[in-house]
């Protein structure tokens, strides 16, 4: 039988704003999903296209406080209210603007029907770009994220009894969705992200933290030093993501990829390009028995476009190199690029050296500290 995918859209996602300068890109579904479509990326019999609904309100309770919730439901029409800034809302990177719930509610909606769908054994792989909200607390907004749309997938998932594993690829460590799980060996999160020395959230993410009680060894974190490129990041990744992956046997998949990751995102000091992001899934897909794959972080609107563009065409394997695309790609964009994938982004030397060292040195340490706990053999050093 042929791989089931669905991709989740909805027009609606666009209508929101926010306020002129705020950096996040609400139609980054609409972009996705115009240049898949342009790319006739959806035109296979086992794929399919779903509108999300809003979830409702006792769906988010699950690892929402009511509190919380009501609040941000109130924060809906924009009216100020004196206990926002306690439960992170009003800030400069949680704004309240007009349609706030609704906008989040829906995404949440959107990362809820790709795992009901999974669920059902309706698809085999979806992908929803407006979800990864991994920064989202039980009863606090964070870094542009309201609602942990990841958290409540996997807590309905778990019902079930499934075995999940959590892949966060993104300039920013997936600290939310780690602290929800950090103390249950059923779910395993990883994490690759740029370093917490270098990048907000600043006090998580770092190699010493691997879950706690019965669930040590199941939290997994790759800080990456600034600058890393697509040969160190890669790397790492077969080192560390693999070997757990093969050894938890997961039945589900969740991977969020983030476009900030890439080194022309303003947010970040990677200095990554689409192709890791697109090589790192190939992997995921290898030991996904299903996958459910959220957009996540990413705030220039091209980057989002051809990345997650890229990504949807690796999903229904439709290679990078496929010469359709890659005509396609040229004619759509007009200006040099010649297919969805960044050019190589050569660094200098020196700096790769110094990056290596670090990052070596990260990997060295999760095999001595995570692997025995998980009964994982090192490979040798290449
Ligand atoms: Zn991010």
């Amino acid at each position: 039988m042929p791989v089931r995918t669905a991709f989740i859209y909805s027009q609606e996602f666009s209508k929101f704003k926010a306020y002129k300068g705020y950096p996040w890109l609400f139609d980054r579904s609409e972009v996705t999903y115009q240049l898949c479509n342009r790319l006739q990326l959806f035109d296979r019999d086992s794929t399919e296209i779903h509108a999300p609904k809003p979830a409702r309100p006792e769906a988010l309770l699950s690892f929402h406080t009511k509190k919380y919730i009501s609040l941000l439901k109130k924060a809906n029409q924009g009216k100020p209210d004196e206990e926002w800034l306690r439960h992170g809302l009003g800030t400069t990177e949680c704004p309240v603007f007009e349609g706030v719930y609704d906008y989040h509610a829906l995404a949440a909606g959107a990362t809820l029907l790709g795992a009901e769908l999974i669920d059902q054994d309706k698809a085999d792989i979806v992908f929803s770009p407006t979800g990864g909200f991994h920064h989202a607390g039980t009863d606090f907004a964070a870094g542009f994220c309201y609602i942990n749309d990841i958290v409540l997938a996997i807590k309905n998932w778990l019902r079930r009894r499934r075995r999940i594993l959590y892949i966060d690829i993104d300039a920013h460590h997936g600290d939310q969705v780690q602290a929800a799980f950090y103390k249950t060996s059923k779910v395993m999160t990883v994490s690759f992200h740029e370093s917490g020395h270098t990048l907000y959230p600043f006090k998580t993410g770092f190699a010493s933290e691997v879950g706690q009680g019965r669930a040590k060894g199941y939290a997994v974190n790759v800080p990456l030093p600034e600058n890393t490129g697509d040969e160190e990041f890669l790397w790492a990744f077969d080192r560390i993501f693999l070997p757990i992956a093969q050894t938890f046997q997961p039945d589900v998949v969740v991977a969020v990829l983030g476009t900030d990751v890439l080194f022309s995102d303003p947010f970040s000091s990677l200095q990554l390009t689409n192709s890791s992001v697109s090589q790192a899934l190939q992997t995921i897909l290898q030991v996904s028995p299903k996958l459910l794959a959220l957009g996540g972080g990413g705030y220039v609107r091209e980057n989002i476009a051809r990345t997650w563009t890229l990504a949807w065409a690796t999903m229904n394997h439709m290679g990078p190199n496929d010469e359709d695309l890659a005509a396609f790609g040229g004619v759509f964009w007009g200006d040099g690029l010649s297919s969805l994938s960044d050019r190589p982004h050569f660094l200098p030397d020196n700096l790769k050296r110094k990056t290596q060292t670090e990052i070596q040195k990260v990997v060295s340490a999760l095999e001595r500290t995570v692997f025995p706990l998980l009964k994982i053999r090192p490979q040798r050093r290449k």
